[in-house]
């Protein structure tokens, strides 16, 4: 965020800009003397509008100065952006507007003011608008990278997936390795999750495919591969992935532990999917997952899950005793744990669960794409609950 005086000093240097330009137009004509003593009275106006932070009024007298130098246009442009980064759009909207629509700016100009306004529009949610401007200015030699990433980025908010894998392609034609084979699989998963969500089970198969092809081993792909084997009634497939999942990924159990109970329950005296917790279990870290998922969930009452949660609490010095007392020796006692379970949840959830690496943003559920940077595969589970302070 620039300071205050860095935003003046933008409309000091534009009132330079523009007054060195109308000098420069009339300086040798018979007019000169009528019009500088215009431009002067106006660019001082705009001036002493900015110093008091009458910005509109400014915006006014800017827009209204006829044509402009250059440097007057270039100033005129980073005014905008400034005002735009303070958050008054409407005003960078109508200092870009402004230039665009000026006959005498070149090519170059015309397009910086077009890219500038798409990213003011932008800003302001108007996304259709952006959209018009920037797929002008795809092919420019300028802003042509930039125009299509910031098309990418609209792609993502509208969720319109299959421009945006289209757009990788062409990102990728004009730059290579533009796009990570990372972010293309998270496209594909997300048309996965759509086709699975139409009951396209065919559909979502080949975008897992897809995925696969161009990130293969990412977790959200094996996640979906299994909800639709789930869902086609190929349980044997899904619990081997997901068991899989788990034991390579076992911060991710509270993702991972639900599909498998859904399995559980559907195969009842079937193929042995329920050993799949215990054997998930096993390991320290399984063991934390699992029970950590357990407390997440309040609706898991697998007697398999929430055994792991008895067993992990009782192993764990701060809350053994507390289990322990008025219970006998064992220190493993299911009730208690049920009656400690609402409170376990909301220790729980008084933290951040996941955390991106990239920007700092927390959240209780795991996103593959950062709300807040929009960055992918930058949120990881984090340790940071008020629950992790009393668990080893
Ligand atoms: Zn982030």
């Amino acid at each position: 965020m620039p300071t205050e005086s860095t935003f003046l000093f933008a409309g000091l240097l534009f009132l330079a800009a523009a007054l060195g330009y109308v000098f420069a137009r009339f300086g040798d004509s018979d007019e000169v003397e009528e019009a500088e003593q215009s431009a002067r009275t106006k660019f001082l106006r705009g001036f002493r509008y900015l110093l008091n932070e009458e910005s509109d009024r400014a915006v006014d007298v800017f827009t209204g100065a006829g044509d402009l130098s250059d440097d007057a246009m270039e100033t005129q442009l980073a005014l905008g952006i400034l005002f735009r980064r303070r958050g008054e759009v409407d005003r960078a909207i109508r200092l870009h507007e402004d230039l665009v629509g000026r006959a005498s700016s070149t090519v170059a100009q015309r397009e910086a003011a077009s890219f500038a306004l798409a990213e003011d529009y932008l800003s302001a949610g108007l996304f259709d608008r952006a959209e018009a401007l920037l797929v002008q200015l795809r092919n420019s030699r300028g802003h042509g990278m930039a125009a299509l990433a910031r098309l990418l980025r609209i792609c993502e908010v509208t969720s319109d997936w299959d421009r945006a894998v289209d757009l990788c392609a062409e990102l990728n034609r004009v730059s290579p390795g533009q796009v990570s084979p990372s972010q293309l699989a998270h496209y594909y998963c997300e048309l996965a999750e759509v086709a699975r969500r139409d009951h396209l089970p065919g559909v979502a198969r080949e975008m897992v495919n897809q995925a696969e092809a161009s990130d293969p081993g990412k977790v959200r792909t094996a996640l979906i591969r299994a909800d639709l084997d789930t869902d086609s009634g190929h349980p044997a497939e899904a619990s081997a992935t997901l068991a899989q999942l788990g034991r390579a990924h076992p911060a991710l159990l509270s993702e991972i532990l639900p599909r498998i109970l859904v399995l559980s329950r559907a195969a009842e005296g079937g193929s042995g999917v329920g050993q799949v917790v215990d054997q998930l279990a096993a390991t320290p870290e399984g063991l934390r997952g699992i029970a950590l998922g357990v407390i997440g969930d309040s609706r898991i009452e697998d007697p398999r899950a929430v055994r792991c949660l008895v067993q992990f609490l009782a192993g764990q010095p701060a809350l053994g005793e507390l289990l322990a007392a008025g219970e006998g020796e064992s220190g493993q006692s299911p009730a208690r744990v049920k009656a400690l379970r609402p409170l376990l949840h909301k220790m729980l959830g008084a933290g951040a669960r996941f955390q991106c690496k990239n920007c700092g943003y927390s959240s209780a559920v795991l996103h593959w794409q950062c709300p807040g940077c929009r960055s992918w595969d930058t949120v990881h589970p984090v340790n940071s609950s008020v629950l992790a302070g009393i668990l080893s």
